[in-house]
């Protein structure tokens, strides 16, 4: 048994006759447990893996549409400003992520595209369908319409949600080029250091379970 939640693990395989609303599997292993209480602060952790299962938080809700909207405003900012600018021989270019991903031609376009919609289309599309599930659960509504649909969409867009995954990979890209040119990093690269602490942010706060919970009423 780990973490504070009381949790009973049934072994792969092990039949279980009982209501499949009291049983949570573990994302990561599989493996399959009785839902235990667990109270605001504590968590409940995978015995096999250590995956966190439930982690429910009071306020969590609030903060995580506060995170979310942070990051759609700087995901809009990174766009817009100087991501960085490079000098060689007295020459200086300042470029944007989306001059730079509208200004290829032929095969690359198609790539350059690909990764504007990887690093600002799906993370907007998939924090934008978060505050929407999250925002009447905050209030104490009822789920707003296909509510359901809209955070499953939201967790099968993790994946493709690549912003940080963007930035560490630049920050790699740059100093291997400061070798060869003069490179300053614009707003819009700091923009995106922090994005990339704000995303995990949000990811430590989210409780899945506590949310799918709340949209079964
Ligand atoms: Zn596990």
């Amino acid at each position: 048994m780990v973490g504070n939640g009381d949790l009973t693990g049934f072994p792969t395989g092990a039949s279980f006759e009982g209501d499949l609303a009291d049983l949570i599997a573990c994302p990561s292993c599989d493996l399959v447990y009785s839902i235990p209480d667990v109270t605001s602060h504590e968590r409940a952790v995978c015995a096999r893996c250590h995956t966190i299962l439930i982690s429910p938080r009071r306020k969590a809700g609030k903060q995580l549409i506060a995170l979310s909207v942070t990051v759609l405003i700087l995901i809009v900012a990174a766009c817009a400003f100087p991501f960085l600018s490079i000098g060689a021989a007295g020459l200086h270019h300042d470029a944007s992520i989306l001059q730079t991903a509208l200004a290829f031609s032929g095969s690359l376009s198609l790539l350059s595209l690909a990764v504007l919609f990887f690093i600002v289309v799906i993370p907007v599309i998939r924090l934008s369908l978060l505050i929407y599930v999250l925002a009447p659960i905050i209030r104490d509504r009822p789920p707003a319409p296909l509510a359901r649909q809209a955070f499953a969409l939201s967790e099968a867009l993790v994946p493709w949600s690549m912003a940080e995954i963007f930035a560490i990979g630049c920050a790699v890209a740059l100093v291997k080029l400061s070798d060869m040119a003069d490179v300053v990093y614009g707003p819009a690269a700091w923009i995106f250091a922090v994005l990339v602490v704000l995303v995990v942010a949000t990811d430590r706060l989210m409780c899945r379970y506590s949310i799918w919970k709340s949209l079964e009423n």
